[in-house]
């Protein structure tokens, strides 16, 4: 598991291709599981199979037979390993050892075997007992003062019964600190998208795609993040549909791609030309090319031209007005200079908009990781709203989720700021009196680290101190804790960085098979465009002392709550029963759960602006004003450049499944930088110079990441792009979205250091 000698060169191929089936075949046999991992994935995403446990990227309509991109192959591969960690690994590696070790070789370590505790006295982690384990949990968490000074955090990963039952244990316990890895990147969605639409979720289906007009793809690496959806982009090419993106990268897939699949250009080496408009944003410059948008559809519109849908403005929306005139305002040269994109090519962009009937408009982090990020997609929904793009065929509001289950996660429970009625139902249901008070998303867990009021933290997958801004503070915060528990199938850094006490705990995959008393037991999933269906495991799991994840939460809630009515013991062996009280807990959405989850298809859960119907206070769709064109506080620094903080293509979050990221040209090293060759030499600085990079805030704690190599990419001026969780030391915690609390890694105010 040697690093090789790092190289960087430009990656002349298309995306996809013969680059992806290679690092697919590569992949399972680093692993080792080249004929157990193919086999499997014959299952992934297929009806009756398994859900990819990476993002969320729905099903298409029709299947293919293989199912699956590159990075799902990964994230299987990677789950599958024949590689373990067992008691032997752990007796010959002090935990201080293991923190030498990069978080690539951790993940190469293998698959977790049995609960594991950590010794103070040997610096290591020993075994420990399922029982002796949940004994130890239920042990602090009743030995707290208050049930509020511990904190549950959820992964992606978590399926739907699983964080149905988290969240019931979790409040009968008696808080709603929920803490949830889409504080980190979509909670501007599911906070920002309210106040405008009614709904913290996308208003598209997979039909959408096949109808649509015209597609913008902004602040979005769909060829790494989301690859499956490069299908559906391709095919919209084919029907000469435009594709506008916008992003201060030139993400490789989005300017060309093979598909894997497609025999005749994998045969012929040809590709597809996938955006016909590509717009080089600056960082942050996305609220500018709105606004410059919007300003050409209200002048236009005042010259007389149909542009505006009237019709859907008058009946279905309030607040124009003050959007009207505030875009109208706006002066072309500031437009162009915060947005740095040419007042032609907005005109260009605003033309492909107008000549639409139908427009979807996808997102990533690059609308979302900002301070003011929540604000920015409630003006994307007024562009869409100027021309009725939102409740039609072709056309919405699309967040490209990042997590698997994430979005099921929220719709399941996991919600610090839980509405009335969910509590209600709990209430009800379950007869106990859930907690009323807000509890603490990620930003405001951290906080309550940091001061010490949080005595345990829990987490159901992930790698939280490693997904986190202000490492070194987090760090020391984590470790400040009486217990920290990790449920994971890998060995990460979360368990590296734990509490005075510290628990690891192996979860059934997945991939995996769940058995119990009552059979094989079959999970579901929710994805980006709000359809259920089932996730069934079909490999043997990778130790018989590896748990399933609900089985997890039932046992801990017993060995907790001793007193509680709530029929954990029935649940940790048929999750029919527990999908039949999810039904009880949300009668509008999942009511007859298990009937329509027989359909092999599954099934969509209610988007009501889908129907153009508005749950929002006033029953209307919102035109929301932001004033002027920042997104970011300005800084006034001239060295100042703005770092967005970035995966690999060979990174699913703060997993790393090589040290490559062949896209952007990088081999064999993740301390890079890139840089606009002009902003590199104005700071005469000579390309692969090695350099530290150092946060410019106002908080007077010096942030440093030292030893980056400087490398030359066609990146916007005055933007700078370097990798998590490696740079995420240079996110001050307070450095947020004012709304959502998310973390405004996509604009970090940095100045290089030589
Ligand atoms: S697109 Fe996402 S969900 Fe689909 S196989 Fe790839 S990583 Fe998995």
């Amino acid at each position: 598991m040697s690093d090789k000698q790092p190289r960087y060169h430009r990656y002349g191929q298309p995306a996809g291709g013969w680059g992806s089936a290679a690092a697919t075949a590569k992949v399972l046999i680093k692993q080792s599981v080249l004929a157990k991992g193919s086999r499997a994935l014959l299952s992934m995403n297929q009806p009756g199979g398994f859900k990819c446990p990476s993002c969320a990227f729905p099903d298409p309509i029709c299947h293919q037979r293989l199912e699956f991109c590159e990075n799902g192959a990964k994230a299987l591969a990677f789950e599958a390993t024949r590689y373990r960690v067992t008691r032997d690994f752990f007796a010959t590696h002090t935990v201080s050892e293991l923190m030498e070790q990069s978080d690539y070789w951790l993940e190469m370590q293998g698959r977790l075997t049995e609960p594991m505790r950590y010794d103070a006295a040997s610096d290591k982690y020993v075994p420990v007992s399922w029982n002796d384990a949940f004994a130890l949990i239920a042990k602090h968490l009743r030995g707290l003062d208050s049930p509020h000074q511990a904190d549950f955090y959820t992964s992606g990963r978590t399926l739907n019964e699983t964080a149905f039952l988290y969240s019931v244990f979790v409040r009968e316990f008696g808080t709603n600190n929920f803490p949830d890895c889409s504080n980190m990147c979509h909670e501007p969605t599911s906070r920002g998208l309210p106040p405008s639409i009614g709904i913290g979720k996308g208003t598209c289906t997979m039909v959408d795609f096949d109808q649509t007009e015209a597609l913008f793809i902004i602040g979005q690496n769909t060829g790494s993040n989301s690859p499956r959806m490069m299908t559906n982009l391709v095919e919209a090419r084919k029907r000469g549909i435009p594709i506008v993106a916008v992003n201060p990268m030139p993400e490789r897939a989005l300017i060309k791609f093979t598909a894997p699949q497609d025999v005749v250009q994998m045969a012929t080496f040809q590709h597809t030309d996938i955006a016909s408009e590509f717009v080089h944003i600056k960082i942050g410059g996305d609220l500018a090319l709105f606004k410059g948008m919007m300003k050409v559809l209200f002048e236009r519109d005042a010259a007389g031209e149909p542009v505006l849908d009237h019709a859907f403005i008058d009946e279905h929306t309030v607040g124009l007005e003050a959007v009207r005139q505030d875009a109208l305002a706006q002066d072309w040269a500031e437009i162009v200079e915060h947005s740095g994109v040419s007042e032609a090519q907005i005109r260009r962009v605003a033309e492909i908009y107008i000549r639409s009937n139908a427009t979807m408009l996808c997102y990533g982090m690059g609308l979302t990781q900002h301070q003011r990020g929540s604000e920015l997609l409630q003006q994307a929904c007024n562009l869409l709203f100027l021309r009725g793009n939102i409740g039609k065929p072709g056309a919405g509001i699309v967040p490209i989720r990042g997590h698997s289950n994430v979005q099921g996660d929220r719709t399941c429970g996991i919600d610090e700021q839980p509405p009335a009625a969910l509590l209600d139902n709990i209430e009800k249901v379950f007869g106990f009196a859930p907690p009323r008070e807000p509890g603490h998303h990620m930003l405001k867990a951290v906080e309550a680290m940091m001061r010490g009021e949080t005595r345990v933290f829990f987490a159901m997958g992930g790698n939280f101190v490693r997904a986190i801004p202000d490492t070194e503070r987090s760090y020391a915060a984590m470790r400040g804790l009486d217990l920290s528990v990790g449920v994971n199938t890998k060995l990460n850094r979360g368990h590296l960085v734990h509490a005075k006490d510290a628990l690891i705990l192996p979860v059934v995959a997945r991939s995996e098979i769940i058995r119990t008393a009552k059979g094989e037991q079959v999970q579901s999933i929710e994805d980006m465009v709000a359809k259920v269906t089932t996730s069934r495991g079909v490999l043997e799991p990778a130790s018989p002392d590896c748990m399933p994840e609900v089985e997890i939460i039932c046992r801990m809630a017993m060995a907790t709550l001793p007193a509680s009515k709530t029929p954990w013991a029935e649940f940790a062996q048929d999750y029919a029963l527990i999908r039949d009280w999810i039904a009880k807990v949300f009668p509008d959405i999942y009511s007859d759960f298990n009937e329509k989850l027989k359909d092999p298809d599954g099934f969509h859960l209610d988007v009501p602006p889908h129907r153009r119907v508005w749950p929002t206070p006033n029953g209307k769709a919102n035109f929301l004003l932001l004033p002027g064109l920042h997104v970011n506080t300005p800084v006034a620094d001239a060295a100042m450049l703005r770092l967005a903080t970035v995966r690999s293509h060979d990174q699913f979050n703060t997993t790393i499944y090589s040290n490559d990221d062949r896209y952007r040209g990088v081999w064999g090293n993740r301390m890079v930088l890139f840089i606009n060759e002009e902003d590199r030499k104005a700071r005469g600085l000579e390309n692969q110079q090695i350099v530290a990079l150092e946060t410019i805030s106002t908080d007077g704690i010096s942030r440093r990441v030292e030893g980056l190599t400087v490398l030359d990419y066609p990146i916007s001026r005055g933007s700078v792009a370097g990798y998590y969780p490696e740079l995420n030391p240079l996110l001050p915690l307070d450095y947020h979205d004012k709304i959502s609390g998310t973390p405004a890694a996509k604009s970090i105010p940095v100045r290089i250091v030589v």
